[in-house]
């Protein structure tokens, strides 16, 4: 899936740690062969390869992913949305980016959408409904893999553990010592430091989504990664959103989608939801921080005392 996953797990002894940890990477490996569109391979890359309109046979596993990816989609009104693909081309994010035509732009984004890949459940196929449309993975894969890497451990005897694939994090059991897992949340602008730290209990995981994290240069514009599906355009790098929750899938799906909704709207969706969210709105090298869902609960240190916490 294009990153790193680190894993660190506390078991009876240290055959057992071992053999919990490669277990998990067995998982992530096999979750990659379903999901990673960085790869020809992988099952998702052979239904994105398929001819449009073509029923494609889905295994049991990728055809539950994908469904919860669709109703992620339908479930944020499109702000989450795994088939954001033909936006990706048309932005060339993959690429060196590039600055698509108005008559471009509408192409792809009339080939993106909860829509545009359909699945039958009665014959469990996909399908894509043009040739532009694909599914990008990117926005729920590490969190859906997050989940099996924990299923491995705990199946394999782990009793408590820290997980983190490419900044998003996930914890279980009880932590070595002290009273919660230390968790550090990047600055929106400045990824390597850290803005501020939570504490989480075992079994809930932490994803954060941002501008920063990958982005390509064009001329004098920064495009972002992330794109608003509504108007098909990179979403603007106001901060950040981290999502906390007990099924990382879930906390990467909505992170993403919280991120595109917003400083203003994401908050709002995030409290009548319940989703605990916390959203760094970056006011001119300022942090502002935003509660949702009762997250500042899991907040213990503001790395800069020019935070406040409101929302
Ligand atoms: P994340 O880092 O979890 O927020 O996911 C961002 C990645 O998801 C991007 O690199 C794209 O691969 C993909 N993506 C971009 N925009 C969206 C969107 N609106 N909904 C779902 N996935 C997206
Ligand atoms: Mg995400």
């Amino acid at each position: 899936m294009g990153t790193t996953l680190h894993v660190t797990a506390l078991a009876a002894d240290r055959g057992a740690g071992v053999a919990a940890i490669e277990a998990a990477f067995a998982a992530v490996a096999r979750l990659d062969s379903l999901l990673s569109t960085w790869r020809d391979d992988s099952e998702i890359a052979r239904l994105n390869a398929a001819p449009a309109g073509a029923p494609v046979p889905l295994s049991a596993e990728l055809f539950t992913l994908l469904a919860e990816a669709l109703r992620w989609c339908r479930a944020t009104g499109g702000a989450f949305d795994p088939a954001v693909g033909p936006l990706v081309d048309a932005w060339d994010l993959r690429g060196r980016g590039r600055m698509p035509s108005a008559a471009e732009l509408a192409r792809a984004r009339a080939a993106a959408g909860c829509d545009a890949v359909t699945l039958d459940a009665a014959t469990r196929t996909g399908r894509r409904r043009s040739r532009l449309s694909w599914l990008d993975t990117g926005g729920f894969g590490k969190g859906a893999a997050l989940r099996s890497a924990l299923a491995a451990l705990v199946g394999r005897g782990a009793e408590a553990g820290l997980l983190d694939f490419g900044g998003q994090v996930l914890v279980f059991g009880h932590p070595p010592a002290g009273d919660g897992w230390r968790i550090p949340v990047a600055h929106p602008a400045h990824r390597t430091a850290a803005a501020l730290k939570l504490r989480l209990p075992g079994g809930l995981s932490a994803a954060t989504s941002a501008q920063s994290e990958r982005f390509v240069t064009l001329a004098d514009t920064t495009l972002g990664h992330i794109l608003d599906p509504r108007s098909g355009r990179p979403v603007a790098p106001w901060g950040s959103v981290t999502v906390v929750a007990a099924d990382p899938a879930e906390a990467d799906a909505l992170s993403t989608a919280l991120f595109v909704l917003g400083p203003e709207a994401g908050p709002r969706w995030a409290e009548h939801h319940a989703v605990a969210a916390l959203f760094l709105v970056d006011r001119d090298g300022r942090l502002e921080v935003r509660s949702a869902g009762g997250a500042d609960r899991f907040v213990v240190q503001d790395v800069k005392d020019t935070i406040t916490i409101g929302g």
